[in-house]
């Protein structure tokens, strides 16, 4: 017999030990606490399309609520290689180069668990996305950090080149970019390419706004550049697309060979999504209109919020994509973003993001980030509350 001592308790051994609650979590519980219009959070508060809804029903009732194979819903990988062939002039294969995703950050996981060993780095562009760090993290591996140039947020690709090292891995990119709203044009693309021609470096390419570009920007997406594409996971999620964070379903693009390892990962984490919504999706998706029209309809509700701002004393800075736009406060407060956005929570009822939340160091530029993808009225409230803060 085991000796067992009545005091002994499995201790653990936080392989996160730095990561606390998500500030999206933290402002969104806030936002409910105080009765405060969520400007934070990103997801939109009006209605996705009725269509799309019924279509779930449908499928649902007609019995596709069993498991799909663990690659995804065939016709839906069919579905986006068309889309992307007609969107990015590239062929993928249906059958080896795409698989379904419980959302896009899942993807992202997935694809830096699949090529990640430990003490490789990572380069990220900071602002980050607040999953990339903990994600490269709990592979062992290490982020190697690189600040976008404030206010524009580029990315300074001297810089880049400086940080590479035998040990780089992967360079993580994220365009159109949250939380700034920063878009990557043609040059950063040919810079990227000369940087990691002949190297050992993967890309992961976080695209989930895609659809969200404004000023008739072109998206430049790895898929229209098949030096970059071969050694990329490009990641991307339904529901920026089709408003509806909330269904957490998404995909990866990769070359056959990595999309196989990436699989091996996926099937033992996940296997396979959601039936009904996948097979609505694959019907959807052939209707161009409704992802065709997503920019033009954002982007009316970016300009509107930017008008609506002008009367606050908040600076917007420029924003070419996503559902997020961000402001200097330093007109009104000399305030840590941090304790400015909870205070204008609970005073004003208002809930934004403070963007040193995206920096693992918690830089802080004074700048707190506003999300637009609202009904009008939920904005024009909003500001009026903005508004008041002096
Ligand atoms: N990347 C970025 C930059 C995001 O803003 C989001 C939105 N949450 C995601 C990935 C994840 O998308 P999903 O909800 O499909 O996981
Ligand atoms: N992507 C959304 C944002 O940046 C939030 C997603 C989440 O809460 N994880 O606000």
């Amino acid at each position: 017999m085991p000796l067992i001592l009545p005091a002994m308790r499995p201790q653990i051994h936080s392989k996160l030990p730095n990561v606390g609650t998500t500030i999206f979590t933290v402002m969104s519980g806030l936002a409910n606490q105080y009765n405060a219009i969520n400007l934070g959070q990103g997801f939109p508060d009006y209605q996705m399309s009725e269509e799309l809804m019924s279509l779930v029903n449908e499928v649902m009732h007609k019995g596709f609520n069993q498991y799909v194979p663990m690659q995804g819903y065939m016709p839906l990988r069919e579905s986006i290689t068309e889309k992307v062939e007609y969107l990015y002039q590239v062929k993928i294969s249906p059958d080896t180069q795409i698989t379904i995703t419980p959302g896009g950050t899942y993807a992202i996981y997935t694809a830096l668990t699949t090529v990640l060993q430990p003490g490789d780095e990572v380069i990220v562009f900071e602002p980050a996305y607040d999953s990339y760090i903990p994600n490269i993290e709990i592979n062992g591996a290490v982020p190697v950090l690189i600040d976008l140039n404030f206010p524009e947020y580029k990315i300074d690709w001297n810089e880049v080149r400086k940080k590479i090292t035998h040990k780089t891995r992967v360079i993580l990119l994220n365009s159109p970019h949250n939380p700034t709203g920063a878009v990557l044009r043609e040059e950063d693309m040919k810079e990227l390419s000369s940087i990691v021609k002949d190297t050992n470096i993967f890309i992961v390419s976080d695209e989930v706004y895609e659809h969200l570009i404004f000023d008739n920007i072109l998206h430049q997406s790895i898929l229209r550049y098949p030096d970059l594409l071969e050694r990329s996971f490009v990641c991307f999620s339904f529901g920026k697309t089709y408003n509806c964070t909330g269904w957490k379903l998404g995909y990866c693009i990769a070359p056959a060979e990595l999309m196989n390892e990436f699989r091996k990962v996926h099937q033992f984490n996940c296997f396979c999504c959601h039936t009904p919504s996948q097979v609505a999706l694959s019907e959807f998706l052939k209707n161009k209109d409704a992802y065709l029209s997503l920019s033009g309809f954002m982007q009316q509700k970016r300009d509107y919020f930017i008008s609506l701002m002008k009367n606050t004393r908040f600076d917007l800075l420029n924003s070419g994509g996503s559902y997020f736009i961000c402001a200097k406060y330093d007109r009104i407060s000399d305030e840590a973003d941090k304790e400015f956005a909870f205070r204008i929570t609970k005073e004003y009822g208002v809930a934004t993001i403070p963007v040193s939340s995206f920096y693992k160091e918690g830089t802080d530029n004074m700048v707190i980030r506003f999300c637009f993808s609202k009904k009008n009225e939920t904005l024009e409230t909003a500001v009026e509350r903005l508004a008041k803060i002096s």
